[in-house]
């Protein structure tokens, strides 16, 4: 993308000023988006956007600058203009001595998706709309969107770092309307890996298919038909494995954020090493799953992901890092550095947060529940990710009478706070599945992220429904 010796002059005007630090983020990113509404093709767009974003940390100032610019001169000026916001005084030359490193992939991409004709996916989507309507005659409405990107980047900085990657993502999504005696009911299904048009062929190992994607959708949709509202109250609550982990990520993960927890903005301060989770519980942020929503083969900051432990049997253990703090205190880069594109400032950032399997048979789960709602899919809420307190939509649940799955439920809400339900579960699943891939939109910056974890128990939670 840029010459290493245009990198090495850059990154030597940034540092001009006399400061700490210096990098440069390039990207080059390609995205094509396809929707589809009541059969009818109702945009295909597709963009290009490239730049480059040029940290300078002096003391505690940092300056940043961005360019869509990649010339030298481009290049030149964002770097003086990043020095010039850094510092007023300082001075002297450092030149900086660039070391590559090899490119590591943790997913091969066999078919870039732009090598793909706009027909193809088109058709993709003309798949999904045919199958959910084929669920059944009380479907009224389908709408499908299909979503890609290949992102080419490269991150130097001034301790050497230079390191390069090559990105493609894929998501599809499909909403269904269903109509009945319950009035207007919704089912949604998305899937979202970091690989490319492969993950379309059922000969490829990440497979997935689209149709039953669909007709999981319609099926939630034709289901709550027949539901009855939720009840309100205190009791255990059964999730399925995949459908729920984007509680943790929301109501536990943000507050292992070392910026957060540097703020004091976490009930997780301070406490490594104490115990804050139930000891079933082992909670991991893993940005090398192959073909994951959330996977990278290195973080926005040039640094390789990793599989980061932050609660070990329900014992704090770790915080997730950027390379600024990481580097102040004195340790390595856990590989969380990310941002939305070149325009950005990195911060610590989440890939795939999972909970691992725990033991039980999830039959056993439910089997031992007297009592109690199964959320088979969790819905949209909202967090307070300080404190962890939480309001979820359930989009698909049940009631669970005498050890069975029995009433299909809705409008109901699960309501509770994070670090307790962490603290709550009781019972832990062998089925570990990731879920629906998700974009955090922490502080306005959007970032692709995934989320995974087995059928778990949480032996009291707080059920919002409406039923009288
Ligand atoms: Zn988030």
């Amino acid at each position: 993308m840029i010459d290493q010796d245009v990198i090495e002059r850059t990154l030597g005007t940034a540092l001009r000023t006399g400061a700490d630090f210096a990098e440069i983020y390039a990207e080059d990113k390609r995205n094509t988006s396809v929707g589809l509404d009541d059969g009818r093709v109702e945009q295909v767009t597709s963009g290009r956007d490239r730049g480059a974003g040029i940290r300078v940390i002096k003391g505690e100032t940092t300056g940043f600058a961005h360019t869509s610019d990649l010339s030298e001169t481009g290049l030149a000026a964002a770097a003086s203009a990043a020095a010039e916001a850094a510092s007023r005084g300082g001075g002297g030359v450092r030149t900086v001595a660039l070391t590559p490193a090899e490119r590591r992939a943790v997913n091969e991409v066999q078919q870039y998706p732009e090598t793909i004709g706009k027909t193809a996916k088109v058709e993709l989507l003309q798949r999904i709309d045919a199958a959910a309507r084929a669920a059944g005659t009380e479907i009224v409405q389908v709408s499908a969107g299909y979503a890609d990107s290949r992102k080419r980047v490269l991150v130097a900085n001034s301790d050497g770092l230079l390191a390069v990657d090559d990105i493609a993502r894929i998501l599809a999504r499909v909403n269904v309307v269903a109509s009945g005696d319950t009035g207007m009911q919704t089912g949604y299904q998305s899937m979202g890996r970091t690989i490319g048009w492969e993950v379309f062929d059922p000969a490829s190992e990440l497979f997935v298919d689209v149709e039953e994607l669909a007709r999981d959708a319609a099926r939630q949709a034709l289901v709550k038909l027949t539901a009855r509202p939720a009840p309100s109250g205190s009791m255990p609550v059964v999730i399925k494995n995949g459908s729920g982990a984007v509680l943790f990520h929301e109501a536990c993960g943000h507050g292992l954020e070392a910026d957060h927890i540097q703020k004091g903005a976490s009930v997780y301060a301070g406490k490594v090493g104490e115990l804050v989770a139930s000891p079933l519980v082992t909670l991991v942020d893993d940005g090398t799953m192959a073909g994951e929503w959330g996977t990278l083969a290195i973080d926005d900051e040039g640094h390789p992901t990793q599989r980061n432990v932050l609660i070990q049997d329900g014992v704090l253990t770790d915080y997730m890092w950027d390379h600024i703090r990481a580097r102040k205190e004195g340790r390595g880069p856990s590989g969380n550095g990310r941002r939305q594109s070149y325009m950005h400032l990195p911060m610590v950032r989440m890939t795939n947060t999972i909970v691992l399997d725990g033991h039980d048979e999830p039959d056993d789960i439910v089997a031992n529940t007297e009592r109690g709602v199964y959320v088979a899919e969790l819905g949209g809420g909202s967090v307070n990710t300080a404190s962890g307190d939480f309001v979820f939509g359930m989009r698909e649940a049940y009631l669970i009478e005498d050890g069975r799955i029995t009433e299909p439920l809705r409008e109901g809400n699960l309501i509770g706070n994070g670090p307790q339900v962490l603290r709550d579960i009781d019972m832990l699943g062998n089925d570990f599945m990731m879920g629906n891939p998700g974009t955090c939109g922490k502080d306005g910056q959007g970032v692709p992220v995934g989320d995974g974890q087995p059928t778990l128990r949480v032996k009291q939670m707080t059920i919002g429904g409406t039923a009288s």
